[in-house]
C-alpha cells in the first residue's frame, strides 16, 4: 500500500461506490454475475479509479466491497486485493479519456456467442436496429464489430491485444473474452448500462438466427 487516499473526496467515492453497487445487484438480478463473477469500476480521477473487490457477490454489494486503484491497478488506501482483472479497466482508463465507467459480466449469452465466434476473431454486428444503442452509431446500416480475444489468466496478453485492435486504428467500443465474458465502457454509468444491455441483446439475437437459420 504505498499511495493513500488523501487527495480523493470521501463524499465522491462513497457516491461512486453506491452507483456501483446499484448497477451490479441490477445485473446480478439478469443473471449476468454467476458465481462471484464479474467486475466494475468507475473513474474518480485521472489518475484513480474506485473498483469491485476480488471475490465478493455482485448482488449484494456495499461501499466496503468497492476499493481504489491506481492506473497501473495497484491497490490505494487498501489492504485488500482489487479484481484479477483490474489492468483492463485502467487500461480503458489511460486509452479512452472520456471513458468513466467500465463494465464487465459473464452471461450465459455473452458466453456462448464468445465461443461460437472466437474462431473468427469478432462477431460483425449489421442490420438490427439496437446498434444505435452504441454511441456514435446513427443507423441500423453501419457495421459494430466486436473482437473475441483468446482467454488467457495471465492479463498482460489480453491488455496487448486489445491495445493492437486500438492502435489498429479500428474502433472499439466493447470485446468478448473466449469463454468468459464481455468487457465494455462509457461516458456514464446509463451510457454504460446501455451499452452492456444492447450488446447482450444483440448477442443474443445473433445466437438465435444461427439456431433457427437452416
Ligand atoms: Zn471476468
Amino acid at each position: 500500500m504505498s499511495k493513500t487516499l488523501s487527495h480523493i473526496d470521501p463524499a465522491l467515492l462513497a457516491q461512486r461506490a453506491d452507483a456501483i453497487a446499484d448497477a451490479a445487484r441490477e445485473l446480478a438480478a439478469f443473471g449476468w454475475t454467476p458465481a462471484t463473477s464479474s467486475n466494475f469500476s468507475m473513474r474518480l480521477a485521472d489518475d484513480l479509479a474506485a473498483i469491485t473487490i476480488s471475490g465478493r457477490d455482485k448482488g449484494r454489494l456495499g461501499r466496503d466491497d468497492i476499493m481504489v486503484v491506481d492506473m497501473d491497478g495497484k491497490a490505494v488506501g487498501s489492504d485488500s486485493r482489487p479484481s484479477a482483472e483490474t489492468g483492463l479497466h485502467t487500461q480503458v482508463y489511460k486509452r479512452f479519456p472520456e471513458a468513466n465507467v467500465v463494465l464487465h459480466t459473464h452471461s450465459r449469452t455473452q458466453s456462448v456467442a464468445s465461443r461460437l465466434f472466437a474462431k473468427e476473431g469478432l462477431i460483425r454486428l449489421e442490420g438490427w436496429e439496437l446498434q444505435k444503442a452504441i454511441s456514435g452509431f446513427s443507423t441500423h446500416e453501419s457495421v459494430l464489430e466486436i473482437p473475441v480475444f483468446p482467454n488467457t489468466q495471465y492479463m498482460p496478453e489480453l491488455e496487448a491485444r486489445v491495445d493492437a485492435w486500438i492502435d489498429s486504428g479500428k474502433p472499439l467500443y466493447a470485446y468478448l473474452i473466449n469463454g468468459h465474458g464481455i468487457y465494455t465502457w462509457g461516458r456514464d454509468m446509463p451510457e454504460t448500462r446501455r451499452h452492456l444491455e444492447a450488446l447482450e441483446f444483440l448477442l443474443g439475437c445473433e445466437l438465435d438466427l444461427r439456431r433457427l437459420s437452416p
